[in-house]
């Protein structure tokens, strides 16, 4: 795995001067965020509640989309708990995992048992993430400092000609109109392709990652089967989440080798899935066209800094996170109540540019070591898959031997574990709980 320090893409010809269009409808705004996923939807609705004013842009023109993950951690419900959302959250349907199961060499784990959390939220809970937005974004709208703008793309930063300070956004909507956001902070939350990062130039520490991920759905087995986050066959490794009218798959392949997998076809690719988990063979025959079937790229990366004067990256923008744990839409969320801690008092004081930076550079100061620790950990379950070696971690049966280690383990791994995908290294806690001012 080569971790090598790399610069990211070369600063935008926009880097030294304003760019002006002057065609574009002008918004000035508080803070303007680019991306609206957990990070920059989080951070909009915690802003507009604490009355200040935030335009979110985001480039798609719903929240529909399947490659995002699923999961709302313990400490994201603690978030919901403290908004005073809960009873909105429980309308929508969803389904409470008081415990993760593996299936490793056809060895059903019990690795990961919520009920050792503090109450009341002792469980990841699935969700389809759209309707997590949608539920964040709508109670955010209900306030009138809250401007979410779908299917409009930022492509650039806005730059204060002679000293080169990140003055808001420059963007594009679905109809080609452009549109400057004015804005006291600029915060890229556009995930792991950010296009705001890129405009700044800052650079990332990139860390190789073996694998991909190719990304299917299949019907629930009619035998039904446990919920289970993950198999870990002898020759395949299969995440499988569970949503309430079919398992949404992830079948880890080797990093570059989807286009090898499509020229084998698509009876290689259901072997696959079925010498992962041989019970959803079945199910797999449904596999039947490469369109059910899209790729999704893996990436793991920092930001040596995560803010320049003017702008501030946060969530997969400032450290892509792999899917290993399924902590990063967790990890995007506390960065936002973390930036929200830190932001809103500054704000809300009339908001001096020094300040400002300062609670930008705190803000990294909070949250690079808890990313730092958790990607170390993913990355080395990265290098246990990329030899392959996890998967023979056990026998089937295990031998004697390995029940007795497992019953000595298990005990102490579950809790550890639940603590670790529940609530990751330091979560955090909102500071101040705003009422929210109703439009
Ligand atoms: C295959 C895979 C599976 C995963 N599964 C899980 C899981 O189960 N659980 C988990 O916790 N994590 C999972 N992760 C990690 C998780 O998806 C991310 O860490 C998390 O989504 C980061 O949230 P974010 O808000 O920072 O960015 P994102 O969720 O990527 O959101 C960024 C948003 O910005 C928008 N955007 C992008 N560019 C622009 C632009 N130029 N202008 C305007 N808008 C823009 C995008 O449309 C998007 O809505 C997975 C990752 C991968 C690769």
């Amino acid at each position: 795995m080569g971790d090598g320090a790399q610069g990211d893409e070369a600063q935008s010809d926009a880097a030294q001067e304003d760019t002006r269009d002057d065609a574009a409808a002008v918004i000035a705004t508080r803070v303007c965020i680019a991306g609206g996923g957990p990070a920059g939807v989080m951070l909009g609705l915690l802003l507009a509640r604490a009355g200040i004013d935030v335009v979110v842009l985001e480039k798609h023109a719903d929240f529909f989309r399947d490659f995002r993950g699923d999961t709302v951690h313990p400490s994201t419900l603690n978030l919901i708990d403290q908004l005073g959302l809960r009873a909105a959250f429980d309308a929508i349907p969803h389904t409470p995992l008081p415990k993760l199961d593996v299936v490793v060499n056809g060895v059903r784990v019990h690795a990961i048992d919520f009920s050792s959390l503090p109450r009341p939220n002792r469980q990841v809970t699935l969700m389809p993430q759209w309707d997590l937005l949608d539920l964040l974004a709508a109670e955010a709208s209900t306030s009138p400092h809250f401007d979410l703008r779908m299917g409009v793309e930022v492509v650039d930063v806005l730059r204060r000609p002679g000293d080169g300070r990140v003055v808001g956004a420059l963007a594009r909507a679905a109809d080609g109109s452009t549109l400057r956001v004015e804005a006291d902070l600029t915060v890229a939350a556009d995930g792991r392709d950010s296009t705001v990062r890129r405009s700044l130039g800052l650079p990332a520490q990139q860390y190789g990652v073996p694998v991909d991920v190719a990304w299917f759905r299949l019907d629930r087995p009619p035998q039904g089967v446990p919920d289970t986050l993950g198999y870990l066959g002898a020759s395949a490794i299969l995440i499988t989440i569970p949503r309430p009218e079919y398992l949404q798959c992830g079948l880890l392949i080797e990093k570059g080798s989807f286009e090898t997998l499509r020229r084998e076809g698509l009876a290689a690719f259901r072997a696959r899935v079925a010498s992962a988990s041989p019970r959803l063979a079945q199910v797999a025959e449904g596999l039947t066209d490469w369109s059910q079937i899209k790729l999704l790229a893996v990436q793991l990366d920092r930001l040596e800094s995560w803010s320049v004067p003017g702008a501030l990256c946060i969530g997969d923008a400032a450290h892509a996170m792999s899917p290993v744990f399924g902590v990063g839409i967790n990890y995007a969320v506390q960065d936002a109540v973390a930036t929200a801690n830190r932001l809103i008092p500054v704000l809300g004081a009339g908001g001096m540019p020094r300040a400002i930076d300062a609670a930008a550079r705190a803000v990294q100061r909070r949250r690079e070591r808890p990313t730092a620790l958790m990607q170390r950990m993913q990355r080395g379950v990265h290098r246990v898959l990329g030899t392959g070696a996890g998967l023979r971690v056990l026998h089937n049966p295990p031998t004697a031997v390995e029940r007795a280690v497992l019953r000595v383990l298990l005990p102490v791994i579950r809790p550890v574990a639940a603590r670790l995908v529940g609530y990751g290294f330091r979560p955090e806690r909102l500071r101040v709980v705003a009422r929210p001012a109703r439009r």
